[in-house]
């Protein structure tokens, strides 16, 4: 099993949201792997918000964690122990051009048209913000 951690990243109502250019494919809030050795998931989370969205992540608050079964990745693991976490954020917005094809804020009505990542999907509509 893999470790994972996501970010979610909420600005006026409206949430950050990259498009993946890798699978599992759709939009999704921040997140990656918690790199092995690499034992602190906060550590793990705010170097995946700059890597992917080039934004400071500030205060990081966990919000649940949880098993996720038929969550794949292209590291062939099938199943992911997941940290999400409601990050407050400084700086600016900067689309990593490699991992993602594009990123943006969504409005809950915004995202409930859009073909989300099936983990992220399964986080809002949990949280009830879709
Ligand atoms: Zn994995």
């Amino acid at each position: 099993m893999h470790f994972s951690v996501g970010a979610l990243i909420e600005k006026d109502g409206k949430y950050l949201l990259i498009d993946r250019m890798n699978p599992p494919f759709g939009f999704a809030g921040i997140g990656g792997h918690v790199d092995e050795g690499e034992e602190d998931t906060i550590k793990a989370l705010k170097r995946e918000v700059k890597e992917e969205s080039g934004l400071t992540a500030t205060k990081c608050t966990l919000v649940c964690e949880e098993e996720i079964p038929g969550n794949f990745c292209k590291r062939g693991i099938n199943t992911h122990y997941w940290y999400l976490y409601k990050c407050e954020t400084t700086g600016e917005v900067v689309q990593n051009t490699k991992e993602t094809k594009s990123i943006g804020w969504y409005s809950p009505a915004e995202m409930k048209k859009l073909e989300l990542e099936p983990v992220w999907d399964y986080w809002f509509k949990k949280l009830e913000i879709i």
